[in-house]
């Protein structure tokens, strides 16, 4: 049981706008209106047309998560989470988690097999990477064994740490 969930988990390193699957992640911020770091990477690459269509959205909260076409990308959906500045304090770790929880239900309730994650909230929101990846890890875990239709869940890393970090992890489950 826990094998073929393992096997639906896929880690990487490079950048997230260049796969082709069913929908990556943005880690974006509230107002959805684009960014620096992941977020101006996705707005570049997916051109004006989901920009026009985030506005149309008026935001998100912490914690929660929305989706948009994927315009000149090769995946077909962006789902705009927004995570936590990192404060240290336990909220963190439910927004964090609902980040996850949030992507991947609309992920499911759309009928999507392969979704992509950066490391929300581990660029300028400050997020410590290893505290993070077991969040993202443990939730993907939990929820691939209730939605056996989903078939890919790939946490893709920018840095090289960050992939160790991840493969680290998932050697030790
Ligand atoms: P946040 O504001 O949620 O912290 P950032 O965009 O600053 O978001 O960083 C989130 C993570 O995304 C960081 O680990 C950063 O290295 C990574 N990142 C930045 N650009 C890309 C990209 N093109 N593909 C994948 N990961 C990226």
């Amino acid at each position: 049981m826990k094998k073929e969930i393992l096997d639906k988990i896929e880690i990487r390193q490079g950048d997230i706008t260049r796969l082709d699957v069913d929908a990556i992640v943005n880690a974006a911020n509230s107002k959805l209106l684009g960014g620096g770091g992941v977020d101006g990477a996705i707005h570049r690459a997916a051109g004006p047309g989901l920009l026009e269509e985030c506005r149309t959205i008026g935001g998100c909260p912490t914690g929660e998560a929305r989706i948009t076409g994927g315009y000149n990308l090769p995946a077909r959906h962006v789902i705009h989470t927004v995570g936590p500045v990192y404060s240290g304090k336990p909220q963190d770790r439910q927004l964090l988690t609902g980040c996850y929880l949030s992507s991947l239900n609309l992920a499911a309730e759309n009928n999507l097999k392969t979704i992509a994650f950066p490391a929300i909230s581990c660029g300028v929101y400050g997020y410590p990477i290893k505290d993070a990846c077991k969040i993202a890890v443990d939730t993907s875990m939990e929820f691939l064994s209730r939605h056996p239709s989903l078939k890919k869940i790939i946490f893709i890393q920018f840095s090289e740490k960050d992939y160790g970090v991840y493969e680290a992890y998932l050697k030790s489950i």
